[in-house]
């Protein structure tokens, strides 16, 4: 072999060589740089998955605790309801009790009436031997000796005889009416014993369903701690995309040199292509046509396939370009254009990102890739646009575009 050859074969490998390397150095530190960047991507990817689980287990938990608490709130309501019941049927007991007092209390006053009628009888009796006495009629004999006839005798006799028998019929019907009132009396008054122990077993279920009251009521208590922390966490991931708001105040600032420069457009540009224009989420509270569930949206959501390009809808500087971490991991892949008139653009969940922070880019330039990075379900673009740093509603700056929302109900044209 030529030293010539030698040297041609020695130069194309090198050249070779070179060309290995080239397409990934680029310019000397750009490796490094891509190096470093791709592994924080990766540990932000991680960190990115780890907060949707985090997201997902919260929510689960909110959940089950919603269920919980329902379930504690139903007892709670079972338990009131049974103590009211309760309440009423003890009601109902004393109001027995009462009666049975009422009818104890006229039993003993027909007896006491009973009593006084005989003794009063008895009294009239007594006065009139008394007066038969004192007229010198001493005994039932003296009446009879007296007689000065037969027939007044017989008249005599039946007159004693009608004193004694009445006499007697009365001490016999205040007999009777002593023990009927004796038995009516011990009648009544074990009714009344007995209503007495129902009212206490009654009085002592109202107390233990009152305890179990008070332990639903505390299991409440805890079940609104538990529910509140977690809402404290729920409103932490908000804060976070409230965080983005400054962030790009704070760039806008940064970059202002740069994108005054940048003429924009009066109008936006669709940022996808012409026939992917079906919602999946409106912006702000505007509810969903088919749950009539409202969120608090920041944004709108328009699905399309995984890869479809995501075009940038004026001219502007690149504010952000990156995969969101800490305050930012829910919009995931995400870009942030920055235009001349006060305005700036968000386009979120991307699968890859097509431009650099810094970037200067043209209106209809791609400037990524529909997917479902961050805090998505599914292939979409969350588009938001701002007028210097605050949110508006996408919308009302698409007012020409024809639109349709797809939901749980189907798909209807809503502009
Ligand atoms: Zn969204």
């Amino acid at each position: 072999m030529s030293d010539t050859r030698k040297f041609l074969r020695r130069a194309a490998g090198l050249f070779l060589a070179l060309a290995l390397l080239l397409p990934l150095a680029g310019p000397g530190t750009v490796l490094e740089a891509s190096a470093v960047t791709k592994a924080e991507i990766d540990a932000l990817k991680g960190d990115a998955n780890d907060l949707a689980s985090q997201r997902k287990d919260i929510q689960n938990q909110l959940k089950a605790i919603q269920a919980d608490k329902n379930a504690a709130i139903n007892k709670k309501e079972l338990i009131e309801r049974q103590i009211q019941v309760i309440r009423q049927e003890i009601n109902n007991i004393n109001q027995q009790i009462a009666m049975y007092d009422q009818l104890i209390a006229e039993k003993t006053e027909e007896l006491r009436q009973a009593e006084a009628d005989e003794a009063a009888q008895f009294d009239l009796f007594c006065r009139r031997m008394r007066q038969m006495e004192e007229q010198g009629e001493v005994s039932y004999w003296a009446i009879l000796f007296s007689s000065s006839s037969f027939s007044e005798l017989l008249d005599n006799y039946m007159m004693i005889e009608e004193i004694i028998q009445y006499d007697n019929k009365v001490m016999e019907d205040l007999e009777a009416l002593q023990a009927q009132v004796t038995v009516d009396r011990a009648a009544l008054e074990e009714a009344q014993a007995e209503q007495e122990e129902a009212k206490q077993k009654q009085v002592a279920v109202q107390q233990e369903l009152k305890e179990q009251e008070n332990e639903v009521d505390k299991l409440i208590g805890e079940i609104s701690a538990r529910e509140d922390q977690l809402e404290e966490m729920e409103a932490e991931l908000k804060k976070a995309a409230n965080d983005l708001d400054a962030e790009i105040k704070r760039k806008e600032k940064e970059y202002a040199d740069q994108i005054k420069n940048v003429v924009s457009e009066s109008g936006f540009l669709w940022p996808l292509p012409a026939g992917q224009n079906t919602l999946t989420s409106f912006y702000g509270n505007r509810e969903d046509p088919f749950t009539h569930k409202s969120k608090n949206h920041t944004g709108i959501d328009v699905s399309a396939p995984k890869g479809t390009p995501i075009y940038a809808a004026k001219s502007g500087v690149v504010t952000t370009s990156k995969l969101g971490s800490g305050s930012s991991w829910a919009y995931g892949e995400h870009v942030v254009l920055s235009h001349s008139d006060g305005t700036s653009t968000l386009y979120a969940h991307m699968s890859a990102r097509n431009v650099t922070q810094g970037q200067t880019v043209k209106q209809g330039a791609v400037i990524g890739y529909v997917g479902t990075t961050g805090r998505s379900t599914g292939n979409h673009l969350h588009f938001e646009v701002r007028v210097h740093g605050d949110r508006r509603d996408p919308l009302s700056y698409f007012k020409d575009k024809t639109l349709y929302f797809s939901g749980k109900g189907g798909k209807i044209k809503v502009q």
